[in-house]
This record gives C-alpha cells, sequence and structure tokens, in this order.
C-alpha cells in the first residue's frame, strides 16, 4: 500500500549540512590550560568551543583570553565565586546551602557584567557549577533552574549520562557528560555513535587540557575526536553550545509554525468554553442528549459538566462529573478539514482519570466524530463497558458498506478488525494521558488510522470503506457518557508523523505553544 505523505513530515529536527548529531565541547572554571594549551590546539585544526568561565580565573591570561573571543570560541558563565555543595569543604564558605535565589541572581548578572568588562560579551550560555542547580538547604531549598532559564539560553549540568534530544531537552537544564581523563575509541566514540542513531546533542564538559592528571581533557583524545569529526563522510556537527542551541530552538520554531499552520481547532478551556483557535465554529454547544443533539444551547448547559480551575493538563480543564444523558459538543464544520476524497487529519487530547473507579458502568467516549453514530463514519476513543476497562480507537467508514447486514458489533469481525485496544493504559487519578489518532488517506480506499498514547504507537488500521457526511449535522462530541477531565482538545488538518505526534506530547505550554509561536 501507498500512502502519500504529509508536507510536515519531512520537518524533522534537521542538523545543518545533513549531519545526524551535534557536538559541543566546553570547559569549566576558566582554566590556565584552556588558553594555554586548548585553545591553540582548537584554532589549529579551525575548532570552535564554549569556555565556561569564573571571571577572576581569567586574570592571569586576560589577553589569551581576548584572543579566545577573537579567534571564533564561545564564552559562557560559571558564576562568579564558584559557589558548591559546603559538602566540599573548600566550597564551606560559599555553600549554596547558604544561598537564596536573590543571591544567586545578583551573582550571575555581577558574573556577567565582569564577563562584558573584560572581553566585550556577553555571555548567553551557563554551565551550574558542580552541576549543582540548588540553593538552601532542606524545606528551605530552591531550584535556580527557573531562574538561569529566564537569564540565559541555557544552563549545562555536569557528570551527567545522556546526550539532548533536541526535541525534549530543557535548554536550562542541558546534560554535560565527562570526557576528563576519557580515551577517545573506548569512551567518547561509543557516545558519539549513540547521538548519531538517536539525532542527538551530545555536549562535553572537561576542565584542565593537558597530558594528563586529575580533572584533565587529554590531548590525544582531542586530536582523535577531532580527526573523528572532520574525517569526510563524518556525521557530525561540532559547534559551541551557544550555536547549537540557537539552532535547535530555531528548528522547534520552525516546527510550532508547521503544526500550527494544520491546526484547525484548539480548546484549552483556560479562557472558558470556547475554542482558543477555531477554522469553523469556536462555541461550545450542549445538546439535550445524543438522540436529541439538535436542540442545542451555546455554552455548557448542564450541571454535569463544568470547568475546574487549575486542574487541567496545562491551566483549567473541561470536567466530567457524572455520566450525563445531555452532550457537549464543537460543530465539525470548518472545525475538522473533511475531504470527500482524499482525506486526512490528526486529533488529539489529554485525559485524567482512573477509569475502574472513576467510570459508570457501560462504554463511554471520551472523544466520537460523526454526522450519524459511532459505528456510522466515526472517529472516536472508547473505554469497553465494564471492568477492568480496554481503551479502544475506532475509526468506522459507512455502516452500509462495512456492516451491511447491520450485524451486533461482538459477533461482527468487520467490527473487531477495525477497532484498535491500546497496548498501554497509563491512565490514573491525578495522572495526565496523552492520546492521538492520526488519518491519511479516508474516501480514498487505501485509507489508514493510527492510535498513539503518549506519544508511543499503538497500532495501525487500514480503513477502505467511504467516510461519508453531512457536514452539518457531523460534531466532535466530547465525553459522552464518561466521567473524568478532558484537556487541550485539538485537531489537525495533516496526518502528523510519529516524531510530530512526540513534538505535540512534549510542548513546553501545552498547543497555546504553537498559537503563541504563530503570533509572534
Ligand atoms: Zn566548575
Amino acid at each position: 500500500m501507498v500512502f502519500l505523505s504529509s508536507h510536515l513530515s519531512a520537518q524533522q529536527i534537521e542538523w545543518p549540512d545533513g549531519k545526524k548529531a551535534a557536538l559541543s565541547l566546553s570547559f569549566d572554571d576558566a582554566r590556565l590550560s584552556n588558553v594555554d594549551v586548548g585553545t591553540p590546539l582548537f584554532n589549529q585544526h579551525d575548532v570552535k568551543a564554549t569556555f565556561y568561565v569564573v571571571p577572576a580565573s581569567m586574570q592571569s591570561r586576560l589577553a589569551a583570553w581576548q584572543q579566545a573571543v577573537k579567534d571564533g570560541h564561545e564564552i559562557g558563565n560559571h558564576t562568579l565565586v564558584h559557589p558548591c555543595s559546603g559538602n566540599f569543604e573548600w566550597s564551606r564558605d560559599k555553600a549554596l546551602e547558604t544561598y537564596n535565589l536573590t543571591a544567586m541572581r545578583r551573582e550571575l548578572l555581577t558574573a556577567n557584567e565582569e564577563i562584558k568588562a573584560m572581553l566585550g560579551v556577553e555571555p548567553v550560555s551557563f554551565a551550574y557549577s558542580c552541576g549543582q542547580t540548588f540553593v538552601g538547604k532542606g524545606r528551605e531549598t530552591r531550584s535556580y533552574v527557573p531562574l538561569v532559564a529566564e537569564l540565559f539560553q541555557s544552563g549545562r549540568g555536569w557528570l551527567d549520562e545522556a546526550s539532548n534530544d533536541p526535541i525534549f531537552a530543557d535548554m536550562a537544564q542541558l546534560q554535560g557528560i565527562e570526557m576528563d581523563g576519557k580515551d577517545f575509541e573506548k569512551e567518547i566514540k561509543p557516545i558519539l555513535e549513540g547521538a548519531i542513531k538517536a539525532g542527538n546533542w551530545v555536549v562535553l564538559a572537561g576542565h584542565e587540557i593537558g597530558e594528563g592528571g586529575f580533572q584533565t581533557t587529554k590531548v590525544s583524545m582531542l586530536e582523535e575526536l577531532i580527526a573523528y569529526v572532520q574525517a569526510e563522510n563524518s556525521e557530525i556537527w561540532m559547534a559551541p553550545v551557544g550555536t547549537v542551541a540557537a539552532h535547535v530552538e530555531q528548528q522547534r520554531t520552525k516546527q510550532y509554525q508547521g503544526l500550527e499552520e494544520s491546526l484547525s481547532l484548539a480548546a484549552t478551556f483556560d479562557q472558558g468554553t470556547k475554542a482558543d483557535k477555531a477554522k469553523g465554529d469556536a462555541q461550545l454547544y450542549t445538546g439535550v442528549s445524543y438522540d436529541e443533539r439538535n436542540q442545542a444551547k451555546p455554552g455548557i448547559a448542564t450541571t454535569d459538566v463544568a470547568i475546574v480551575e487549575g486542574e487541567g493538563r496545562f491551566g483549567d480543564a473541561l470536567a466530567f462529573k457524572k455520566k450525563s444523558k445531555a452532550v457537549v459538543y464543537y460543530p465539525s464544520k470548518g472545525n475538522i478539514n473533511y475531504q470527500a476524497n482524499n482525506w486526512s487529519g490528526t486529533i488529539s487530547l489529554w485525559l485524567s482519570l482512573d477509569p475502574e473507579q472513576d467510570l459508570e458502568p457501560g462504554y463511554t467516549d471520551p472523544i466520537q466524530i460523526t454526522d450519524v453514530g459511532y459505528n456510522d463514519a466515526a472517529l472516536w476513543v472508547d473505554f469497553s463497558d465494564k471492568n477492568p476497562r480496554s481503551f479502544r480507537m475506532g475509526v468506522y467508514g459507512d455502516l452500509a458498506i462495512w456492516n451491511p447486514k447491520n450485524i451486533a458489533p461482538d459477533e461482527n469481525p468487520a467490527f473487531t478488525e477495525r477497532l484498535l485496544t491500546a497496548k498501554e493504559r497509563p491512565f490514573g487519578t491525578g495522572v495526565w494521558t496523552h492520546i492521538v489518532i492520526t488519518f491519511e488517506g479516508l474516501n480514498s480506499k487505501e485509507g489508514e488510522a493510527s492510535f498513539y498514547i503518549n506519544g508511543k504507537p499503538q497500532g495501525k488500521r487500514s480503513i477502505s470503506e467511504a467516510f461519508t457526511w453531512d457536514l452539518e449535522q457531523s460534531k466532535i462530541f466530547l465525553g459522552l457518557n464518561f466521567v473524568g477531565l478532558v484537556d487541550e482538545v485539538s485537531i489537525f488538518d495533516q496526518p502528523l508523523s510519529e516524531r510530530e505526534v512526540k513534538l505535540l506530547y512534549q510542548l513546553p505550554a501545552g498547543v497555546k505553544t504553537l498559537i503563541d509561536t504563530a503570533g509572534h
């Protein structure tokens, strides 16, 4: 079977020059060997590195540091006095346990000013001293990651074990892997090979640069590494942390914009029931019942459904307090880009419930999109009727085609083969689970639908029969017979790729991330 691929699926995170992974070399503390040994070596090979400096340590080699800036190396902030836990005896009189956020803010800004005065540059990259991200002690302990996120483009850790996923990574907590004392072939090369497979960004971190000794990155290792990265068919892009971070952010923005363009409905319930973005009618309606759905009023017209503040995946959520006869929906027209020929799209929402505890007996569809019924040109997810509940995706074309004799679902193979039961079921009280259906080529005889939970594929189904809608009658029903929370209902007019579904799952501020990006 051949499927049309979406224009979006070509827009993955791309590294420059078709490379497969990124690498940054970084060195901390402004050690003398950084400019005595390091920068001459790097300049000889046209390699640019990141140096996270403590300003006072640059004094005795100031001219060399100024030259390093001229040569294109990046200077990052590594605090003013290098405070660490007082468990390091040398840090007892500048222990992070005695700091608060105000003191840390002052320290970081002062370090920036001193670096500016000495070298004429303003750092955008930061490395946590000793890799520690806290201030204070016990109940008064605070993370200063948010402060770093506010003041810098990125913050790097120390003695981390992983490379950075360019989609997932929190820029304020980049993982930094130690290269001091390491050999290239046995220790560093495998990390780079892993990153090439994953498309990731490796940030290596070291201190001294020399032949060997405590906290020393070996010149021989660097020479082998540079030869490997600069080999003709190398798959690695090597650049300073700030350069790679800017590239990653630009790629993320591009992807967000690509997703936003295809977003036809987004309801976050953070400003009431009206959809945040709607290519059709943004109004939510309440129908008297499923059968009398056209006797509807705008807004929520039942006490069984309400917006609950602050309990959403992000912001507020739509709560279904008990199994209700009333139905709530957005009209399909415009909000889902129905096509009589070759129809594709994506449906996304978040659910929070404990299915066995919260649901009342009977089938329940957190989302169901149809003009007639669940088995007649419909897309939905449901929980089965009894405990333990299974969670399923249903994509059913015209009833008259797939089930001409209208045989009951239980004894009908045509029903079961269109149904897809989730492999994973991570639901629970206080837990949010991300649900996605992507569909492609419906109404083309080669239709296909995929089911994802928390960004992970659960399987695919083929749907060859037609989907015939009376578009004016079609509705995006939410919470049919459902008890629990629904948030971030979003519909796209493109079938998102697996990578894009993962991106959607990881949006830092939910679907608002997309809308805000487009507004800029
Ligand atoms: Zn340090």
